[in-house]
């Protein structure tokens, strides 16, 4: 279809102004399409304006400007004189392959109406002027005429001209574009990493669902800890799958009420890790809507507020102690005195029963009996009232340098004595190189004692119970650990109430944890329990070390 261009008659045809009718016309329809595409940006709209200006300069039917570019695609602009302005009237395909088959170099046109890349009805002529990029063929402008006389040899020539401006157009905008996408796609990748940068930093966990109940975000905090699953394994999954370990109704209904109400929801819940400590979250769930005000994502914020609740805890410990020292310290004395009378007054009458003089009938067997009970039981009132005490003392005490590791060995040792059958193994591990503390030794073997009391209490089928010592930076720490029975999680945060226990009546009198707790906050240091249950417990005293 290649075909020399045959100079035909002048453009004179065309109505002055609007068509080109002469030369200078001809140098004015080039100007102006130099100074129209001194405006645009974009190779898109350079094939728009170089479409329109051609159509309408040269009386042609239809004319398409399309560029095959690099990052980009197929650039197509496509105009006819029957839509009067942008059509869709060419055969993309058809001049895909025609491009990539080696085109020709040079302007050519065609009669064949199979060959044509415009497929307008109007037209019988196409003139296909090829656009060179960087040496190569990248597109062509095609111009449709009704027939072959419109095509004249100056409009060829203005077309040709019009290629050569339009392909240094494309080819300026379309490095301009690419430069502009490159900074716009980095531009968003910073944003993006800073926004997850930010994200990962924040001391919570956090991850966002859409409405598909898939998760989108999943942020550094929510990789750790014992629920923390990687980043990489849960993106684009469904939350019900991720998180199979939490009741799904529950699960469920808070995602369900976020994105019905709109409304955060805060909710507080409790879990225990692998070594029993108990950890207690603040979990919001926080809707994200659109500018539609349409609830788009679920953001779920997950916030340790362990150290808070235990605060709350130990404050409200603190008061009721204080309470119950301020109680004690009032009715013990006055309980005391009347105890010691009762004790007196049953020893004397024992000792008179051993003198005979009550006789010997049966009936002095009943009063022997009668006054021991009164006598053992007058002793268990002292032991709870002396326990009683302990909270109302002033425990400044004797504090001397203390070498914690005798006063573990005796506490061990005396508990020995105590413990009652042989299926309990005691373990001592002491470090005996251990620095001293300022203590008043007797108050912190009483808490020793205390704890490995329970433990002995917690382990009735037997079991091992470990005294250790550990010194760390400035702390010095015991642990008594025991293999008994645990204590449920809904009992540990009462554990140190004063008066809770689980024994049965005339077993536990519920002070000893309170008691202990009161020994260790008053010597500076702290108490700390893990419990697994059925597997055993652990008692942590941290203690700071003498300066
Ligand atoms: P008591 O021993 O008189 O019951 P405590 O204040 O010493 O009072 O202990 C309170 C409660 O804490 C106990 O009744 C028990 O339920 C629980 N407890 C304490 N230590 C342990 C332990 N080592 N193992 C299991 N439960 C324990
Ligand atoms: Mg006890």
């Amino acid at each position: 279809m290649l075909s020399k261009e045959n100079p035909t008659k002048g453009a004179e045809r065309f109505p002055p102004g609007t068509r080109v009718s002469d030369a200078s016309s001809g140098l004015k329809f080039i100007s102006e399409l130099g100074r129209s595409l001194l405006f645009t940006v974009h190779p898109k709209k350079v094939a728009n304006v170089v479409a329109n200006t051609i159509l309408s300069g040269v009386g042609a039917e239809a004319c398409a400007v399309a560029v095959k570019l690099q990052h980009i695609g197929l650039v197509c602009s496509s105009y006819s004189s029957v839509e009067d302005g942008p059509c869709d009237q060419f055969h993309k395909e058809r001049f895909s392959r025609w491009l990539s088959l080696l085109p020709p170099q040079v302007s050519f046109h065609t009669e064949n109406a199979d060959e044509f890349f415009l497929n307008s009805e109007e037209h019988s002529f196409e003139y296909i002027a090829p656009i060179h990029i960087e040496g190569e063929v990248k597109g062509a402008i095609i111009v449709g005429f009704a027939n072959a006389d419109e095509c004249t040899r100056e409009i060829r020539q203005l077309i040709d001209a019009a290629t050569q401006l339009t392909a240094m157009s494309i080819n300026l905008t379309s490095h301009y574009e690419a430069a502009l996408n490159t900074s716009i796609i980095e531009a968003k990748e910073e944003h993006r990493k800073f926004t997850e940068a930010v994200l990962d930093t924040l001391p919570v966990s956090l991850y966002v669902i859409d409405r598909d109940f898939n998760i989108v975000m999943w942020n550094r905090h929510r990789e750790i800890g014992i629920q923390g699953m990687p980043r990489d394994e849960v993106i684009g999954r469904n939350v019900f799958q991720v998180l199979s370990k939490y009741p799904r109704g529950r699960l469920s209904q808070e995602f369900e009420r976020a994105f019905k109400t709109g409304k955060i929801e805060r909710i507080e819940q409790q879990t225990t890790d692998d070594e029993g400590a108990t950890k207690h979250w603040l979990v919001s769930k926080v809707p994200m809507k659109d500018e539609r005000g349409v609830v788009t994502h679920v953001i779920t914020v997950g916030e340790d507020i362990t150290m808070r609740v235990e605060a709350i805890h130990a404050v409200g410990r603190a008061e009721k102690l204080a309470a119950v020292g301020r109680l004690a310290s009032g009715v013990v004395h006055e309980i005391n005195n009347p105890l010691a009378t009762i004790s007196a007054c049953a020893e004397v009458l024992e000792s008179r029963v051993d003198e005979g003089v009550f006789g010997t009938s049966g009936d002095v067997e009943d009063l022997r009996e009668y006054l021991g009970l009164i006598h053992s039981e007058a002793f268990r009132c002292k032991s709870i009232t002396n326990g009683l005490l302990d909270f109302s003392r002033v425990r400044t005490g004797n504090r001397v340098a203390v070498n914690l590791s005798e006063v573990i060995r005796s506490s061990a040792n005396l508990v020995s004595h105590q413990k009652r059958g042989d299926n309990i193994e005691i373990i001592v591990e002491v470090d005996d190189h251990l620095p001293l503390i300022k203590a008043d030794e007797g108050q912190i073997q009483q808490a020793v004692i205390a704890l490995a009391t329970n433990a002995i209490d917690a382990m009735p089928d037997g079991g091992s119970l470990t005294f250790r010592t550990n010194a760390n930076g400035r702390r010095l720490i015991i642990e008594i650990e025991d293999t008994g029975v645990g204590i449920p999680v809904e009992d540990m945060s009462r554990i140190f109430e004063p008066f809770f226990t689980t024994k049965e009546v005339g077993k536990g009198t519920g002070l000893g944890l309170a008691v202990c707790y009161g020994i260790i906050t008053d010597h500076g240091g702290r108490l700390n329990v893990r419990s697994n249950l059925g597997k055993g417990t652990t008692f942590s005293i941290f203690l700071p070390l003498a300066h």
